[in-house]
């Protein structure tokens, strides 16, 4: 399966952040939206992408006085991406290898959507299901 096939599924919507974004807001929208990272967006486009792991460590750095910071002094600049022709045993990889749970999808250089480790484990195993009840049709019918 491709990360096109996923995307089509779950939708091409990606939370962005600006760089000027306080950290306390970020915050905010983490926990209202449901999600664990989001993607920074500035004037040129994708930047960087911060998530909740980046809060936990500047909670732990710096304390709470620091939720006053713009989201760019904690996000991670160099971001890896994927292509929506990838495949998610491909991007399950990149994943492992960056110890990253979330990756940006880039296609023409446009954001064009967001797939977590959620995602790769929810594709997994309906596609484990799917295998499994054409195993069970196969057996039972022949
Ligand atoms: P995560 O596992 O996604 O919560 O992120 C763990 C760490 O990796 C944090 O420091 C994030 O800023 C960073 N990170 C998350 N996703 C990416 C990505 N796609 N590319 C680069 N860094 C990332």
């Amino acid at each position: 399966m491709r990360i096109a096939d996923v995307l089509r599924n779950k939708g091409a919507g990606v939370l962005t952040v600006a760089p000027d974004t306080l950290v306390s807001d970020l915050l905010s929208g983490l926990v209202t939206r449901n999600v664990g990272a989001m993607v920074v967006v500035g004037s040129e486009g994708l930047i960087g992408i911060v998530s909740e792991r980046d809060v936990v460590r500047m909670l732990h750095e710096h304390g709470a006085g620091a939720l006053g910071r713009p989201v760019v002094d904690i996000m991670t600049s160099e971001v890896v991406t994927c292509s929506p022709n990838d495949t998610v045993d491909s991007l399950s990889g990149l994943m492992t290898t960056h110890r990253v749970r979330h990756v940006p999808v880039v296609e023409n250089g446009q954001l064009a959507g967001i797939v977590s480790i959620g995602d790769v484990v929810k594709t997994r195993m309906e596609a484990l299901q799917a295998e499994r009840e054409q195993l069970e049709a196969y057996i039972t019918q022949g």
